[in-house]
Order: structure tokens, then sequence, then C-alpha cells
């Protein structure tokens, strides 16, 4: 069985207390790697290189072309491991091997190249003030970035971390999360063979109350940028007020995913169904609660349960398969545990709500659909990041607003409709920091990504966004009477 290391200054290390864990592959349950288990003691080491990487000349004050540059050739090594990469995540994480192949490797190298095009841009303002002065702004590196990230798109979330925190001139310590940590020691592999100097990216595999939290605590960390549970993301907040932070925090979600009687039914079928089963529904911004306009309802209903029952359940390697491996036998048990609650609490089921198993093994569930979800129900308001839909009747505009906003999180929405000032009219009202019309998923690393309410604060993606995450304003006074 392979052991991976710590990936700390540009090189392998042992966990100094030489604990490790073992990562599985969720379709099979088989062991892929033995990893290194890093502790309070080697975050300190990862940090301080980051924190030498930061001051050293051949970092602070590279020509952020060359620095481009760098980012771009990590694009391109990317690309060229897009195989192997494809097959670990497809190996660690259960997704199908097309997903992890064909999309998230793809976006990876997509975010490298345009947060390479950002790194010769970062810059300030002159600023008319009063009196006989010049004032300026400098935009500049926040410092060292603890970036800690999920499970469900394990490459792509080190990437909107990554990428334009390294933009900026920052150095980063990754850790990746426990059931995932494959392809974010690669990436860090790659990041040095691209030409990185060493400490500008350190990834530390381990656990979220010790590795994750030590990151959190230290005093050598600038800034926090985190993805992950809303839970979790409350305790990182506490716990960076100590060092007083700059944290960003990107969480959890039970976005609506809202269809009208007027829209092109068929298309909103097709949104609603690749809105909550793509990535098995382990996906922030799944489109969870499908609110669906009473007149349309029954037939909408129906087509959503037929699409379900053709979503093929199957080894990740297949090309055929649509819905992969839950990560984990806990994530599966939480997932198991809602459908349950859905079928207690007097909701109907209509498609799906079985644990499968694939030759006779893995943590697999069919895709799922709820009819009769009363706003009130378990299903209906908490997060499940699994493969199951809620779906939920309204009446006319104002009742969809209202039932779309009520919820604890604002992570994203779909509205289905051909009125284009409907459109309009629910895109300004609804309380989430991304609005699909006629669309669901669409991503991009130009466009800003993060929640409202309890999804969040601060966005990834986007170039002002990113800006504002990962660099100091500063500003310069200086005397002109002198
Ligand atoms: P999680 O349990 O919150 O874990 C996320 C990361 O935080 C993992 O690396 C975890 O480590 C670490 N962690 C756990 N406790 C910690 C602590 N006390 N201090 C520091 N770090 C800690 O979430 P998950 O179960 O992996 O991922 C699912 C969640 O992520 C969902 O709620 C989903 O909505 C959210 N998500 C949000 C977005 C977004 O952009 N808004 C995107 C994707 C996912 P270990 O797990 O290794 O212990
Ligand atoms: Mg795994």
């Amino acid at each position: 069985m392979p052991h991976t290391r710590l990936w700390i200054g540009n090189d392998w290390a042992e966990a100094r207390a030489g604990n490790t864990f073992e990562t599985l592959n969720p379709a099979t349950g088989e062991v892929i790697a033995d990893v290194a288990e890093a502790r309070a003691e080697d975050i300190d080491v990862a940090v301080s290189a980051a924190r030498s990487a930061f001051a050293d000349s051949r970092w602070r004050r590279m020509n952020p072309h060359k620095r481009s540059r760098l980012l771009w050739r990590l694009a391109d090594l990317v690309e060229r491991n897009a195989d192997e990469l494809g097959l670990l995540e497809t190996r660690d994480n259960g997704k199908p091997y097309f997903e992890a192949r064909r999309i998230d490797v793809p976006s990876v190298a997509q975010t490298l190249r345009y947060y390479a095009g950002m790194a010769d841009k970062v810059q300030g303002d002159t600023v008319p003030v009063p009196g006989p002065f010049l004032n300026y702004t400098l935009r500049e590196p926040v410092g060292v970035v603890g970036a800690i990230i999920p499970w469900n798109f394990p490459l792509s979330m080190a990437a909107w971390k990554v990428a334009p925190a390294l933009a900026c001139g920052n150095t980063v310590v990754l850790k990746p999360a426990e059931e995932t940590p494959l392809t974010a020691l690669r990436f860090g592999e790659l990041a040095a063979e691209a030409g990185f100097p060493p400490g500008v990216l350190n990834v530390v595999p381990g656990f979220g109350e010790t590795a994750g939290a030590a990151l959190v605590r230290h005093p050598g960390v600038n800034a926090i940028s985190f993805t992950g549970s809303t839970e979790v993301g409350r305790t990182i907040m506490r716990e960076s007020a100590e060092t007083l932070k700059k944290v960003s925090l990107e969480l959890g979600g039970k976005s609506p995913n809202i269809v009208f009687a007027d829209a092109d039914l068929g298309q909103a079928v097709k949104g609603a169904s690749t809105g909550i089963f793509y990535g098995k529904g382990e996906v922030c911004a799944a489109g969870s609660r499908i609110l669906v306009e009473a007149a349309v309802h029954d037939r909408f209903v129906d087509a959503l349960s037929a699409r379900a029952a053709k979503a093929t359940v199957g080894d990740p390697m297949a090309p055929t398969t649509r819905l992969g491996a839950i990560v984990s036998e806990a994530q599966l048990d939480r997932v198991t545990g809602y459908i349950e609650a859905g079928k207690r609490e007097g909701a109907t089921l209509v498609a799906g709500g079985d644990r499968v198993s694939v030759n006779g093994r893995g943590n697999f569930v069919n895709a799922t659909v709820f009819r009769d979800v009363d706003p009130s129900m378990a299903i209906a308001r908490e997060e499940i990041f699994g493969p199951v839909a809620a779906v939920i009747p309204f009446d006319g505009v104002d009742d969809a607003i209202a039932k779309a906003n009520d919820s604890l999180y604002g992570l994203a929405a779909g509205v289905w409709t051909r009125d284009i000032g409907k459109a309009h009219r629910m895109a300004a009202e609804i309380d989430a920091g991304t609005v699909w019309v006629n669309t669901y998923n669409q991503y991009s690393p130009a466009s800003p990504f993060g929640g409202y309410k309890e999804s969040g604060f601060g966005r990834d993606l986007g170039f002002q966004s990113a800006l504002e995450k990962y660099t100091h304003l500063k500003s310069v006074w200086v005397a002109l009477d002198g």
C-alpha cells in the first residue's frame, strides 16, 4: 500500500510523531494509501516554511510576470497529468471518473490560468485628497494563508484557494480533508515542478480538530480561507478571534431551485435533476429544495422521478455511471438517516431512497425524490449533502420568494421561467450569493462565489473578491510642500 508524506518546503517529510491514517476508496472500501498525519508540531514546521518563503526575496520581489508564468506552468502540468489527477480524485472521493477528468481537472487548469492573468494586475489607486499631498494605495499580500478545504471537490477547492492567494503574492499552508488528501499532495508536488520556490505552497493532510485547529490558532498565519460546513465555520471564526486573522468562510447551503409554471418544463426538469444529483448531491450549492408552482407540480414531479430512476448508480470508473459512491460511511449514514427522517415526517418517497451496493460493496445511494414536503421538515431545512431532492409546491411569485428565503442558508438559487421580469425580480429578492436563471451549477473563475446568511462571507473566485480576500490595502501619504 502506498504511503504518502507531508509536502513542506518543496520536499516530502514524515509527520513528526509518525502517525498515519488510511484513506479509502468509497466505491470499494479498499485502502488506497497510508497518509502521514500532520499534527500541531507539523503545522508549526509548515507555517515556518511558509513564513520564510514569504520573507524570501525570491518570492517577495519576484517579478509579477514571472509569478504569472509559474501559475500558467502549473496549469499546464495539471493538464499534462490530468489522467492521473482524475483517477486519484475518483478513487479518493468516489465521484465518476468522467466528472473528475472532464470537469474538475480542466476547471482547475482554467482557475490557475485566470489567476495567472491576475498576478501582474494587482495594483492600487491614486486618491484625490485635499491639501498638498499625494495619496496612493498599495495592494500588498496578507502573508501566510491557511487554506482548509472539504472533500467534495478536493482539487478544485484547492485551486480556488491557492491560485488567487499565490497570484496576490501570499504563501499557503493547505489542509485538505482527511477523506481526500491525495490530489492536494500531488498538486503541491506539481507546483514545485512548475518552479514555485520552496515553502510557497505546503500541503499538510490531517484531521480538522488537530491539524486544522492548529492552523487556525497559529500566530504565524495571517488569514484563513475556509470551505466546509457551517458548524465548523462557526468554530473557525471563534478560534481565529484570538489572533484576529482575516477569515473568509464558504459554508453550507440548502439552495432553492424554483420552477415557475411558465418555464420550459423539460429544461427545468433536467436542470433540477443535475442541480441535485450532480456530484452525488455532495455539492455545497446543490439545489436540494425544489420549489414548484402548483399548476405544474404533479407533472414536474413525475418527470423528475422518471429521470431520477434513470440515473445509473455504479462503478465510478464506468462511463455510464451518473452517481458514484458517497464519500464515506459516515456520510452515507447521514444521507440514509435523512431519507428515514423524510419518511417518518410524512413526505412521500417517489424515487430512490435505497442504499445500493455495486459488485457487493461500496457506499452508494440511488437518486432520491420526496414530494409532499412541508417546509418545516428536516429534509427541507437541513443540508443533507447527498442525492436527495425535496419538492415543495408554491403559489405565485411572492410565495416563491418567501419560501426560497425561509432558510438559514443563502448560498445559491435557481429560477426557471420564460418571464424576464419575473426572473430579474427573483434574482433581486432571493438572499443568495449566486442566482442561476434557466440554468444551474454554472461556474467561472471570473465570477465570484460565496454565501449570504449562514452560508458564510467572503467570496471565492472573481477578481475584486480575490483582491479583497488575499491583499491588504495600504494608504500612503506624501507631503508635496516639503
Ligand atoms: P467540514 O466537516 O466542515 O470540514 C471541512 C474542512 O474543515 C476539513 O478539512 C476538516 O477536516 C476541517 N475541519 C474540521 N474541523 C475543524 C476545526 N475544528 N478546525 C479547523 N478545521 C476543521 O465539512 P465537510 O464535511 O468536509 O464538507 C462538507 C461541507 O462543506 C458542507 O456543509 C458543504 O456545504 C460545505 N461546502 C461549501 C462550499 C462553499 O463554497 N460554500 C463548497 C464545498 C463544500 P477533516 O474533515 O479532515 O477532519
Ligand atoms: Mg478517500
